[in-house]
Parts: structure tokens; C-alpha cells; sequence
């Protein structure tokens, strides 16, 4: 596969900071980049879409808003504050879209979490709206159903973004946290049909995976069927960037302009 639709998350070159990334990414052809909050720390994020725009990137996505589901309501409300503040920063950044991880309570069931997280979108929603920013709902593997997403299949994200309803909510497919589901291909087609099907994300399941967030592996090196489910995932009608996102505290390590090599290397090659 060609560069011309290749977009990095700043969090697999964790180590660089956004203006390196740029410069990085940039010279060695990259033609998009999705921005991980924390890479924003301490700046003027307006400054920074200009200084991306400069390195001729196009802002993909801003990593990332949800988190609504609370047993607490002061916690729920808190997060609503916090993704009106995603919104705003995808806005400065330039950006129009933001990742939702959705969120999970362990103290209350997934049914009452994911109704909170349908809630809190559609409370969201009118400022995403006026921002010009959607809210992609990215389902997580199940591994993450205590803490992290009570969204861990395609079909509950669908069933979701269908019941919302609304322009400004879509679906992230992520090939990590949905490779193992029998009925991906099928779901993949919906998300397609319904026009939910807003971004992809790639990277690899290692085998043996020894850390369950932070083990992420380079495509090609692992048991994902990468370039199948891309072929699904083009014949459902996406034509948005590939988005390589690989937590890797092992290739954090490594010297990251080789790291970056590496990875042209498998999107080429096994994507
Ligand atoms: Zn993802």
C-alpha cells in the first residue's frame, strides 16, 4: 500500500513530542496524524494545527473524549466538562473528528453503563455539532469491559450510533479490539451502509501479547488478518486515512526514527 493514505497517532512515537513527530512523520511521507491530548500539553493548540498544516498533515483525529460512564454523578458530569473541552480543543487543532473511549464502571453493570454512555453523547452532541467535530465511537476489546469501554463489540457500537442517530456521531474500527468477532465482515458492511464508518485503526496482536494495553504490535508480526478486514473495510465504502496506533512500551524504547522505518515498512507491506 502507498503513503497517500497513511496517518500516524502520536502515541506510537510516544518518546517525540508533537513538533518532532511532525517534522518526522512529514519527511518521510506521512500524510496524516492523529493527535493524542497529552501531545498538547502546555501549548497553543491553534499553533500546533497551523504547525501541522505547515508539515503538510492532515489532522485525522484528536485521541481521545469519552469516559462517560460513572456510578457517581458528580464523576458523569465531570466528564461531560471534559469532552466539551475535547470538543473545543478539536476545534482549535482544526481537527473533525474525536475518538470516544467510551468508559466502563465495574461497580455497576454494563447495560447501566452503556446507557450513561448513550446519554452522555447526546448531551455532547449539540456542541460537537456547532464545533464541526463528530464523536467516533471506537468499541474496545472485551478485555477492557471493567474499566475502560462497556462498548466491546461492532454491533453495540452500531446499535448505538444507529439509536443516536445523528450526523455528528460515527464509528472508529480498531483491528485490535475487533479481530477475534465471528461477525466483523457483517458489521463492517453495516457501519458502511448506515455511513458510520468514519476512521480504522491498525496495528497487531503479538503472540504471546504480555502486556494487555501496552503490548501492541507492528502489522504483519502478529495473528490479525490486517490486510482482510482492510479489504471489508474498503468494500463497505471507507476511503478515510489507515491510522497506525501501537502502544508499545518495548518499541518506545527503540531508537524511534528506525521505529518510524519500521512501521512505513509493515504499512507497506502487510496492510
Ligand atoms: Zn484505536
Amino acid at each position: 500500500m502507498d503513503l497517500s493514505k497513511m496517518c500516524i497517532h502520536t502515541i506510537t512515537t510516544k518518546p517525540w513530542n508533537i513538533e518532532k513527530a511532525a517534522e518526522n512523520y512529514s519527511a518521510a511521507g506521512v500524510k496524516g496524524i492523529t493527535v493524542w491530548r497529552d501531545a498538547l500539553e502546555g501549548r497553543d493548540i491553534k499553533q500546533v494545527g497551523n504547525m501541522l498544516r505547515d508539515h503538510d498533515l492532515t489532522i485525522v483525529s484528536l485521541c481521545r473524549g469519552g469516559f462517560f460512564a460513572h456510578k457517581d454523578s458528580g464523576k458523569r458530569r465531570s466528564a461531560l466538562d471534559d469532552n466539551r473541552k475535547a470538543i473545543d480543543e478539536a476545534f482549535e487543532l482544526g481537527t473533525s473528528m474525536i475518538v470516544l473511549v467510551c468508559g466502563a464502571d465495574p461497580s455497576q453493570s454494563l447495560e447501566e453503563s452503556r446507557k450513561q454512555i448513550r446519554e452522555g453523547i447526546e448531551t455532547v452532541i449539540p456542541e460537537s455539532s456547532a464545533a464541526g467535530v463528530r464523536l467516533l465511537i471506537e468499541p474496545l476489546h472485551p478485555m477492557y469491559a471493567d474499566t475502560r469501554s462497556a462498548i466491546n463489540t461492532l454491533q453495540q457500537a452500531n446499535d448505538m450510533a444507529e439509536a443516536l442517530n445523528s450526523a455528528w456521531v460515527g464509528v472508529a474500527v480498531d483491528v485490535y479490539h475487533l479481530w477475534w468477532d465471528p461477525f466483523l465482515e457483517r458489521e463492517i458492511r453495516r457501519c458502511g451502509e448506515r455511513g458510520n464508518l468514519m476512521a480504522f485503526h491498525l496495528c497487531d496482536w503479538k503472540v504471546p501479547t504480555t502486556d494487555l494495553l501496552l503490548d501492541r504490535g507492528l502489522m504483519g508480526e502478529g495473528c490479525i488478518p490486517v490486510k482482510q478486514i482492510r479489504s471489508w473495510v474498503e468494500a463497505a465504502g471507507f476511503n478515510g486515512f489507515n491510522e497506525v496506533e501501537i502502544f508499545s512500551t518495548k518499541y518506545w524504547q527503540e531508537d524511534q526514527s528506525e521505529w518510524l522505518m519500521k512501521i512505513i515498512k509493515a504499512y507497506k507491506e502487510n496492510s
